[in-house]
């Protein structure tokens, strides 16, 4: 139910649903850490103009040719140096004040846990560990970026060259992120579903909702009778589903929607 009513009158809306709800819960799409740098992969700048998604992010993709992701990831989360932005701090907020219960993201780049959220379900994996596929042995993602940044060294490599592993020298290290062709993480995709069925209040903030089988979970939450928002710079594939969309950066406008929240409870 889209009406013409200015971004003011939505942010009071959205903040008046969060008082009224019990059990809210967010689900983040690579909108969200554009302010932070890092690129989305389909909005109108997205790295899909850029890359093909089939050589740099499916598995096959990997295993024919590793050094294909690796200079693609320097891209994505790398030269970015990212850091959290007011969107991922103002959902640790909503966090600590006992509303929101859980965030579900598609993103690996970990802004949200850095920003304190304590309760984060990571459909696609994250960048945290690093696997050698050929001998098993376990890297955490900080020593990998270090030799990416350096361009050299022992596990290193040089500008187009991903890192290879210190234990057998294989170039096949995989970072413990969903690429194409994988399936998603059971366990988490588990918690997700359950906390999606049992929210009273969803809010979707920076996606185009047309990656599946993530893209399901509004309308999970929809058929279970959740109230829903959308916070986005452009329509998604699914804006039907909301009853407040409004267009935008996250990080200008979930701050307003912590103020008033807060505001309103306080009853100012
Ligand atoms: P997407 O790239 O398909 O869509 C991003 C959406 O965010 C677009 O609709 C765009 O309009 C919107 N957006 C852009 N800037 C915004 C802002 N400042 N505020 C609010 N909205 C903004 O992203 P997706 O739907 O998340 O799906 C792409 C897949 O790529 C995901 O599965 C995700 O795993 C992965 N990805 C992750 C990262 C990351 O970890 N940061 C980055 C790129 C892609
Ligand atoms: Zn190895």
């Amino acid at each position: 139910m889209l009406n013409k009513e200015g971004n003011t009158g939505k942010i009071e809306r959205i903040a008046r649903m969060l008082v009224k709800s019990r059990n809210t819960v967010v689900f983040t799409g690579s909108g969200i850490s554009a302010e932070s740098g890092v690129p989305t992969f389909r909005g109108r700048d997205g790295l899909w103009k850029k890359y093909n998604p089939e050589k740099v992010a499916s598995i096959s993709g990997f295993k024919k040719n590793p050094d294909d992701f690796w200079e693609f990831a320097r891209e994505l989360v790398i030269k970015s140096e990212a850091e959290p932005n007011p969107a991922h701090y103002a959902l640790a907020e909503l966090e600590k004040e006992g509303v929101l219960k859980a965030v579900i993201t598609q993103n690996i780049d970990m802004l949200h846990q850095r920003a304190g959220s304590r309760k984060v379900y990571e459909l696609h994996g994250s960048l945290e560990y690093v696997d050698c596929l050929e001998c098993g042995e376990k890297y955490r993602w900080e020593e990998i970026e270090e030799c990416l940044r350096l361009g050299e060294g022992q596990t290193g490599s040089n500008q187009s060259e991903g890192p290879v592993c210190d234990n057998c020298s294989s170039k096949m290290l995989k970072p413990r992120i969903v690429f194409f062709g994988e399936l998603l993480p059971s366990d988490v995709v588990a918690k997700a579903d359950q906390a999606t069925r049992e929210c009273d209040l969803f809010i979707v903030v920076g996606s185009s909702l047309g990656v599946y089988p993530a893209a399901d979970l509004p309308w999970l939450a929809k058929s279970h009778g959740a109230r829903m928002v959308l916070i986005n710079t452009e329509p998604s594939e699914q804006d039907h589903l909301f009853d407040v969309a409004v267009y935008g950066k996250a990080g200008e406008i979930l701050p307003e929607v912590v103020s008033g929240y807060r505001r309103m409870k306080k009853g100012i």
